[in-house]
């Protein structure tokens, strides 16, 4: 059975448990209720500056505690509900959670430095979708700063983006949101693309921090990814910092931020909250 461990993730379901108990298409019909019931809900793990120690923000990962089997990886419902037309959906429902929280926390925390918010937009069918309007409506809601908002895609979806996708994404740039490129190095963007796009932040994927003080072809291909970015005046954030000896080495390499289990792991709204008190207060 799938249930939480002490960390606040999720257990995958191994293949027999799903086989066993849970089609593909329960699971579906079940995405499809959990969405319709808000039954989905938001973490949030911190993002800290390496140069100071400080958190600068949170990314937004969503979260599914299925009533029978526990919480699911959202690489399997996401990717699910890219396949079965509910991802605008799914899209909708985390940018407009993120940007109610990241509204509650502006204005409870008004004096402090400002703290972003990452959104994990899924760009399969992005040019379906009213995503600009809904960010147009938040924007003039004037809940919060723009640029405390941002938008993460996935290095692999660019692949086959199609121009509108890229239009879209410009557009969202226009607006003062920073796009950011997720799991960097593990996809195949050509230079001309990542140029092609307005850019702001580039996220090292976690299998290159992972192999850090191990294999130094992996430190290697971290210098480049942070020569590349910061000559193209971007930020990079390494993913998935475990231990001290990593952060002590992207520190030393020059990264500029840093998520993962050695500073905190993905957290409820009320732990977030409680995180953001105990900084700043
Ligand atoms: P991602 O955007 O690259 O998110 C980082 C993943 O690494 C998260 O997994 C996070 O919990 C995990 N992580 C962070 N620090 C550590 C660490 O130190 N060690 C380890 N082992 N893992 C760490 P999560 O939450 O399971 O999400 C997996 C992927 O699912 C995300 O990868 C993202 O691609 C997708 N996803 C999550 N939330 C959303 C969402 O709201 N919308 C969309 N479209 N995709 C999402
Ligand atoms: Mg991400
Ligand atoms: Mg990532
Ligand atoms: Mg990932």
């Amino acid at each position: 059975q799938a249930k939480k461990n002490g960390k606040g993730t999720y257990v995958i379901l191994d293949e027999t448990t799903r086989n066993q108990a849970l089609s593909r298409l329960e699971l579906e019909n079940d995405l499809r209720k959990a969405l319709e019931e808000e039954k989905l809900d938001l973490y949030y793990q911190p993002i800290f500056c390496l140069k100071n120690n400080i958190i600068k923000g949170f990314e937004a990962l969503i979260r599914w505690n299925h009533p029978q089997f526990g919480f699911i990886s959202p690489q399997l419902f996401v990717s699910i509900a890219e396949e079965i037309g509910l991802i605008n959906w799914l899209n909708d429902f985390v940018l407009t959670k993120a940007c109610h929280q990241l509204g509650i926390w502006f204005s409870s925390f008004r004096n402090f430095p400002h703290i972003f918010v990452n959104v994990n937009l899924s760009i399969i069918n992005l040019s379906q979708s009213n995503i600009t309007e809904k960010i147009d409506y938040f924007l003039t809601q004037k809940l919060f700063p723009e640029s405390c908002l941002k938008i993460e895609i996935t290095e692999g979806c660019l692949e086959d983006a199609t121009s509108s996708t890229f239009e879209i994404l410009n557009k969202i740039n226009d607006r003062g949101i920073n796009l950011c490129i997720d799991d960097f190095g593990t996809g195949y963007s050509s230079l001309s693309r990542l140029h092609s796009l307005p850019i702001k932040t580039l996220k090292i994927d976690k299998s290159f921090v992972d192999k850090i003080g191990t294999q130094v072809s992996s430190q290697t291909i971290i210098k480049t990814i942070l020569a590349l970015a910061h000559s193209l005046e971007m930020e990079v954030v390494a993913e998935g910092v475990e231990n001290k000896m990593q952060k002590d080495i992207l520190t030393y390499l020059g990264c500029d931020f840093a998520q993962g289990y050695f500073y905190s792991p993905p957290l409820d709204v009320n732990s977030a909250t409680d995180f953001l008190a105990s900084v700043f207060e």
